[in-house]
């Protein structure tokens, strides 16, 4: 493959808190040189040569909370009912959707069936059609009466989530889906206030049996595990049974809090801030108004999630965006809304927002796996965006896919970055 240099770029290398001008080498699907500075790389006849007119080429981003194969509908019920065969179709567009705004590996976080999100990752992962890469996980595990139960007694009603009860139902259906394929297990120890009061975030609906047993499960035959936890209780299972990616965590208490600090290296933190930000203030189209969010208890989830990860991101505590994406008013693609939310609701300055989205994120990406991803640096795997702009002045760039102008996955262009006109070039 012939090798790509990125020259005349500002380069955002995934932790520093500025842009530096310099020039970046690509051979085969890594980043092999870097200069940066005064400094310039040597070039080689029959090398393609990009020039950047100026613009910033940044990692390419890393979701760490994806539900790819949502169908931006109003409620949970509605990508049930979606057959499966039309809920592939989705995925795949989802999954080019994703590329197109510059994700370049997400972490699945509870398919909407059993196998989707495995096929369409297989599948990508052969070249048939384009998406990030992918880690599948199981559709969510719950219990009855928990998150993702939606059956009824008097009616046939399919529910989204898988529905276990005690340790010998969760074990062997654990079993069966890391024999399908999935990367990561995803579990509800929590109740959340889309339940519409039924079961409060606080609650903690799952017997200490029954966590203990998914973990060590899925642990023992070498999967990831993740859960749904905001009440207190469900965070401190996290961090007894080795639960990397703890999603929400909105009441966790300040013990909590402390004692998540001291493991801070092996867990993430992704509260998926949006589904109640924009839930509370901007769904009133859909009928939720502040007073309905307020009401079924997601103002509230809000309120105590901005104060829990405020307190996390001062802690050190790996804080990461997006999650939640794929409901009609947080429609896929949009995610990076989340960077604007992070500054504003917890106090992170833009270049540790962007750190969450990038170098953060590939490591929570690549887990024990050791893949380098989420950084411009040497070595590390060629996934890297083009953005006409600076993010670091003005995070809404990444919401939207004109100024991303190029993007790049795993060596190769998903698109190309337009000729650069002389008139924009700049002097770096
Ligand atoms: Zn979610």
């Amino acid at each position: 493959m012939t090798p790509t240099l990125f020259h005349n770029v500002k380069i955002f290398e995934g932790t520093k808190h500025k842009l530096d001008p310099g020039e970046v080498l690509i051979e085969g699907n890594r980043i092999t040189r870097v200069a940066t500075g005064r400094h310039t790389l040597p070039r080689d006849q029959g090398w393609d040569l990009v020039d950047g007119g100026g613009a910033t080429l940044m990692p390419g981003l890393v979701n760490a909370h994806c539900h790819f194969t949502y169908n931006n509908a109003v409620s949970l019920a509605d990508i049930t009912a979606l057959p499966v065969e039309e809920n592939l179709l989705v995925t795949l567009r989802n999954a080019k959707t994703y590329l197109d705004y510059g994700f370049t590996a997400v972490v699945g976080m509870a398919s909407a069936k059993p196998r989707l999100e495995l096929v369409v990752r297989n599948a990508v992962n052969k070249g048939e059609f384009p998406g990030p890469r992918i880690r599948a996980c199981t559709p969510e595990y719950t219990v009855t009466g928990g998150v993702g139960d939606d059956s009824r007694l008097d009616r046939h009603v399919p529910s989204i989530g898988l529905v276990c009860n005690g340790v010998e139902e969760f074990r062997r259906s654990i079993r069966e889906m890391i024999r399908e394929g999935v990367d990561i297990v995803k579990f509800n120890n929590a109740g959340d206030s889309f339940t519409l009061g039924r079961l409060g975030g606080e609650v903690n609906p799952m017997t200490e049996d029954e966590v203990r047993t998914i973990c060590e499960t899925t642990l023992q035959l070498g999967r990831r595990v993740a859960a749904h936890a905001h009440a207190d209780s469900g965070v401190r299972q996290c961090i007894r049974y080795g639960v990397e990616f703890i999603n929400h965590a909105t009441f966790a208490t300040d013990a909590t809090i402390a004692l998540l600090a001291k493991h801070a290296g092996k867990h993430w933190v992704i509260p998926a801030i949006a589904a109640r930000y924009n839930t509370t203030y901007e769904a009133k189209d859909w009928g939720i108004t502040e007073e309905v969010a307020t009401a079924i208890g997601n103002k509230r989830e809000l309120v105590e999630g901005c104060k829990a990860m405020t307190k996390m991101h001062q802690a050190g505590i790996r804080v990461l965006p997006f999650g939640d994406y794929g409901f009609a008013w947080l429609p896929i693609g949009q995610d990076c809304r989340d960077l604007e939310h992070m500054v504003n609701l917890f106090g992170m300055k833009p270049w540790e927002a962007l750190r969450a989205a990038t170098a953060y994120g590939g490591e929570a990406w690549a887990g024990a796996s050791g893949e380098l991803l989420g950084r411009v640096k040497e070595g590390w795997l060629a996934d890297l965006l083009l953005i006409d702009g600076d993010p670091l002045q003005d995070l809404t760039l990444l919401q939207d896919q004109r100024k991303i102008t190029m993007v790049m996955k795993d060596g190769q262009f998903h698109r190309r970055p337009a000729p650069v006109e002389s008139g924009r070039r700049s002097k770096a």
